[in-house]
């Protein structure tokens, strides 16, 4: 067989991460993406730069692709839907649909009959007021949120009238709960039956952004068994391709939420590359692109710490031990909150 092509919709980290893995499995890649300086332009073996509504540059795409994937959620639906008229896309578009649009996806977590914290959709200013039981809750938009982005906290009433919210855009309001632990279940599903999960993964959150990960999760085994049943249950049911990431909340009665669902690689997953014998990304490809499924072995316990904003700068000329592994997206600018590269460690 000539080597496959698979491209990728999404030029940042996780999009380079997917390019490293294909590069293990000789499996081409090319990121279609619509910032001219994403990082994943070095690790790909081609780079189209193009807006995602770009007709002409997307037919360019997909013309020189076996099969499609993403790296994040927020690519439009009506990019992904187009591209699927020619070549497959993988997981499936409506998945997509569902999963970047935060009331159809609680939605439907909750139609499988899976908890999650109590919401309402708002859409106007009196469905706010119609809500203050769920105070203190926080405000989310419906799309394109993401670390933390489009979030506003509402602690009382009295927050709740001051908020001075864009109508056009949709919310929900989700009810706070009170944390004990966040973690996350990555699974790879290859088909009917099929799937592969990762030991759950312990994250610790700083301003509503990934700050710390590692395995082995100190979670009751009970809790643990019902998550990655969950996560089973909610790939099954989307019929999902390639790896998922389930986020989850225990609250201080160690009642367990799913809190949202990511359709794709997931950062609190970084650490399968150095921790397991196929990482996250690899197990996406290999399960997108039709390959063997790998038995998954755990090879080390260990750790990640996410580099954000200039705190990459001290990283950058650290000296490491063996068992540490930094990666540095090579994001050209500094932002604050900004992902900016990550560190591994694993305990040998
Ligand atoms: P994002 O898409 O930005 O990751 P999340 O909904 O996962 O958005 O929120 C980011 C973080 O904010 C969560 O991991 C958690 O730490 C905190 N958070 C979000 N919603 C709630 C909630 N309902 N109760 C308690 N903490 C929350
Ligand atoms: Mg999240």
């Amino acid at each position: 067989m000539s080597q496959q092509s698979v491209g990728i919709l999404g030029g940042g980290q996780l999009g380079s991460l997917l390019c490293l893995a294909a590069k293990k499995l000789n499996i081409k890649t090319i990121v279609y993406c619509d910032d001219q300086d994403a990082p994943a332009q070095i690790y790909t073996d081609e780079f189209i730069f193009g807006n995602y509504k770009d007709k002409i540059k997307l037919q360019e795409f997909i013309d020189k692709v076996d099969v499609v994937t993403y790296e994040f959620e927020n690519i439009p639906f009506e990019t992904i839907d187009l591209i699927s008229q020619y070549k497959q896309v993988k997981p499936k578009p409506e998945i997509n649909k569902i999963v970047q649009h935060r009331l159809y996806e609680k939605d439907f977590i909750n139609k499988c009959n899976i908890r999650t914290t109590r919401y309402v959709s708002i859409k106007e200013k009196t469905d706010l007021n119609a809500n203050v039981k769920l105070v203190p809750a926080i405000l989310k938009t419906c799309k394109l949120g993401y670390d933390g982005k489009g979030q506003y906290r509402v602690n009382s009433v009295n927050d709740l009238e001051k908020l001075n919210i864009d109508f056009s855009q949709d919310y929900i309001l989700e009810k706070i709960i009170n944390l004990k632990k966040e973690f996350s279940i990555i699974l790879t599903r290859f088909g009917h039956a099929v799937h592969d999960i990762y030991d759950p993964i312990e994250n610790e959150h700083e301003n509503q952004i990934l700050k710390y990960s590692k395995i082995p999760a100190t979670i009751d085994e009970k809790i643990i068994s019902k998550a990655k049943d969950w996560a089973s249950i909610i790939a099954d049911d989307l019929d999902y391709i390639g790896t998922i990431c389930v986020e989850y909340f225990i609250d201080k009665n160690d009642n367990l939420y799913v809190n949202e669902i990511a359709p794709r690689v997931h950062n609190s997953g970084h650490l399968t590359i150095n921790a397991y014998n196929i990482s996250q990304f690899e197990n996406h490809l290999r399960a997108v692109c039709g390959l063997e499924k790998v038995e998954l072995k755990k090879l080390y316990n260990a750790k990640m710490i996410n580099l954000i904003g200039d705190e990459i700068v001290t990283y950058r000329s650290k000296k490491y031990s063996d068992n540490e592994f930094f990666f540095d997206y090579g994001k050209k600018e500094i932002k604050p909150n900004r992902k900016m590269g990550h560190l591994t460690i694993i305990q040998k």
